[in-house]
């Protein structure tokens, strides 16, 4: 079969889906690769660098002889229109944002696998692209904070004295709030983790953390959490409202599935904290987890300057590329068997993450939405 791997289109987006490495795995699994010239070059990969590969000029020449295609981010409309019928496109594919995308699959028969809905069980856990790129966005949201910080994270001891280590505190301690509480302790930050989830309380110590207790027991299904009710919401803020008045740096990555991010940080909490203190809302994908927050941008609100980016793996492209290049891989290596196509479409996995296969929209909460 041919994996065949095109430019991403997006101008935000610096990931790319295969690198030198994982095309080479590819390649002992019994497929040809071919990928589009300077396909890996946003995320540093030069074409040399993929070896026993076919570099094609186009992408029109790629998807003309593409099997298997590997993206980071969701086919275009015109990107589909190239693919022939029967292909099979993996990658992330936002069926909620892009709905007309999933209809044009549906329609071209192309076959589509969504990274997002790879199940959350044991067995997938080396195809979860959600947790390995929610862990390098946990990562970097840290470094921005502190580069935006008008205070050291470490304690210092110097001839002018000694400096007090930052406060840092982390609400939502799932995957990327893990990894920020393990990245601020690492530069030496006094850190604070909250979570909704009793099962994170004693993640959050085992790093070194202190764990914030609202009393809250919100677990929904598949180890995610729930919505608050109201008379919870305000419990929890009346908590949380001491603690983020005293942070220097407030990190937050508060998800509910399918759900608007959760607003938690109010702009009254906003304007309790000390003027050069510093939010970092990891969940403005979502439309945020502080009322202030405006997606993509930085801004100052009383003296407190509230960042929240996009696509933050993205800003990581290298080592971003190569966690989600593995787990496309691991994925493919269900069913890529002596250079054939073997789909078990019974597979859990496979089934969970099918988006678009013979015509049909597999998803059910996607079928909803469009049809
Ligand atoms: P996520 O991105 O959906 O949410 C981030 C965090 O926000 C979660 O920990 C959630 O509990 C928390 N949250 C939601 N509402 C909140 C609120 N109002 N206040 C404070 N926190 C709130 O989740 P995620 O990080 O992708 O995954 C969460 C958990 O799922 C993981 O920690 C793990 O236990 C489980 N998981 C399992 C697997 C697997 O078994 N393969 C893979 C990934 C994750």
């Amino acid at each position: 079969i041919n994996v065949a791997v095109p430019t991403e289109l997006a101008p935000e987006e610096r990931r790319v889906a295969l690198v030198p490495d994982v095309a080479g795995r590819l390649i002992k699994l019994g497929a040809t690769v071919l990928i589009e010239k300077e396909m890996g070059q946003r995320a540093y990969f030069a074409d040399a660098a993929y070896k026993d590969v076919q570099i094609v000029d186009t992408a029109i020449q790629l998807y003309a002889q593409a099997d298997v295609v590997l993206k980071v981010s969701p086919p275009t409309e015109a990107e589909i229109e190239q693919m022939k019928a029967g292909t099979i496109v993996i990658g992330f594919m936002s069926p909620h944002r892009y709905p007309e995308r999933v209809t044009k699959m549906r329609d071209k028969q192309i076959t589509s696998l969504a990274m997002e809905l790879v199940p959350r069980i044991s067995r997938a856990q080396s195809m979860d692209a959600l947790s390995s790129q929610a862990a390098v966005a946990g990562y970097k949201a840290v470094l921005q904070a502190a580069d935006l910080s008008n205070v050291f994270f470490p304690m210092l001891t110097t001839a002018a004295g000694t400096i007090r280590p930052a406060k840092v505190l982390v609400i939502g301690a799932g995957v990327a709030g893990l990894q920020a509480i393990a990245t601020a302790r690492r530069l030496g930050a006094i850190v604070e983790g909250y979570d909704v989830r009793s099962a994170t309380k004693e993640q959050v110590q085992s790093l070194g953390a202190k764990f914030v207790d609202t009393g809250l027991k919100a677990e929904g299904t598949g180890g995610y959490a729930r919505e608050l009710t109201t008379e919870e919401k305000q419990q929890q803020q009346d908590v949380l409202a001491k603690h983020i008045a005293a942070a220097n740096v407030v990190i937050t990555t508060a998800a509910i599935p399918g759900r608007p991010s959760p607003k938690i940080i109010t702009t009254a909490m906003v304007e309790g904290m000390a003027a050069g203190a510093v939010v970092v809302d990891l969940a403005a994908e979502g439309g945020g987890n502080c009322e202030l927050c405006q997606p993509g941008k930085t801004i100052v609100h009383n003296g407190v300057t509230i960042h929240a980016p996009l696509n933050v793996p993205s800003q990581m492209p290298t080592h971003a590329s190569e966690m989600y290049a593995k787990n496309l891989f691991n994925l493919l290596s269900l069913f890529v068997k002596n250079g054939q196509l073997e789909i078990n479409w019974q597979d859990e996995v496979i089934a969970g993450c099918t988006l678009t296969h013979a015509g049909e929209i597999k998803h059910a909460p996607t079928r909803a939405l469009v049809e």
